[in-house]
């Protein structure tokens, strides 16, 4: 039995499609665009859009998570202003960047799994 971590793990390294689970999800690696539909199971993915959802998500991890990082850092430490922001800055727009695309993926497979008639009922029409 698979579980809700070891799921949402999978499709945030793999990025394959939330139905299939065979073809990517994205246009190509650098891309940040879903693909109109699944190349292998026809599954239309741009159908439902993850809008902001991916960037809210990883803005609120990330923030809760490096924040009081950052602040332990500067309490235990005597660093100066521009030292941190040479330090953090890079760190934290890496992640930014590089953890979006899983975070996309995880938000559209968490939209086909948990309402997944809404998927069904736009294929109808
Ligand atoms: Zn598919």
């Amino acid at each position: 039995m698979m579980t809700w971590v070891k799921k949402i793990t999978d499709i945030a390294i793999q990025q394959k499609c939330p139905k299939c689970e065979k073809a990517s999800m994205f246009k190509s690696f650098w891309s940040l665009e879903t693909n109109e539909q699944c190349p292998h199971c026809g599954f239309k993915l741009a159908e439902h859009d993850s809008g902001d959802g991916p960037a809210v998500f990883l803005s609120f991890i990330l923030g809760f998570s490096i924040v009081p990082l950052i602040l332990v850092i500067a309490m235990k430490t005597d660093w100066p202003l521009w030292l941190h922001t040479i330090i953090w800055s890079p760190i934290i727009l890496g992640l930014s960047i590089g953890l979006l695309k899983p975070s996309k993926a995880v938000t559209i497979a968490l939209q086909y799994w948990n309402r997944s008639s809404d998927w069904e009922d736009k294929k109808e029409e």
